[in-house]
């Protein structure tokens, strides 16, 4: 490790949950990014900052006007020309961390295509923002034996849950798409600091993960509004038509 990479992450290295060795596997870890908005953008950001070796990008959709107030990684010039937000992302992301190399993919990940688009990766962040889309990645993250981090909003709700490679899934937890909130509505109500908090801790999870912690089995369900957070037990379903014998 250079000189310049020890000062960068002096603070980080600091901490007992990481220390040098955890650093180290951080920087030689693979992640990606599903989906580049308000959590995904958050995430990316502190997952590149962290120190993560490689990030891949994945987002089909162009910065819009609405999502200013949110999308961290985004200006107002970029809702102006409509820029992609893959592409955009990793411009930024560079700016910040020229050690972390970055993948932009600008596609829609569908049944179709998640396997390839999340090959050779040791980590998934969810920024989707369909719960149909989360089913995907969560079925091919659970074929491939890869973890992966789920992160919802809704309005100033937060839900996180890292589940992986065995043990509970998504669908254990909702074998059905659950209530309208977290189901894919095109423009549900969210205050911004909801999707710094949500992808905060799903980066913190993810950074358990990496570095050799076992997935909790709980979802962080909060309310920054109110001010509470709950801790929700999630059991493995025998009959989940994914990750038990249904
Ligand atoms: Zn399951």
């Amino acid at each position: 490790m250079t000189s310049k990479a020890d000062d960068r992450y002096a603070r980080q290295i600091l901490s007992p949950h990481l220390g040098e060795s955890g650093q180290a596997k951080l920087a030689t870890a693979s992640i990606a990014v599903a989906g580049c908005g308000a959590v995904g953008g958050h995430a990316a950001m502190l997952c590149v900052r962290a120190g993560i070796g490689r990030v891949r990008l994945i987002d089909h959709d162009r910065v819009e006007w609405s999502n200013l107030h949110r999308q961290i990684l985004y200006t107002e010039a970029d809702a102006q020309t409509t820029a992609l937000k893959a592409e955009t992302a990793a411009h930024r992301l560079t700016e910040i961390n020229t050690e972390t190399e970055l993948e932009p993919i600008v596609t829609k990940i569908t049944p179709e295509t998640v396997d390839d688009l999340l090959s050779g990766v040791d980590l998934v962040l969810d920024g989707l923002d369909t719960m149909a889309a989360r089913y995907v990645v969560n079925d091919a993250c659970r074929r491939a034996e890869r973890p992966w981090v789920y992160a919802g909003v809704d309005g100033a709700t937060i839900s996180v849950a890292a589940f992986g490679p065995a043990g509970p899934c998504l669908r254990c937890l909702w074998p059905e798409l659950p209530h309208s909130g977290e189901s894919g509505m095109t423009r549900p109500a969210v205050i911004n600091t909801a999707p710094a908090a949500a992808a905060a801790q799903q980066v913190t999870e993810a950074l358990r993960l990496l570095t050799g912690c076992e997935p909790r089995r709980l979802m962080f369900r909060g309310d920054l509004w109110n001010g509470t957070m709950n801790r929700i037990e999630i059991t493995q379903d025998p009959e989940c038509t994914v990750c038990g014998g249904g």
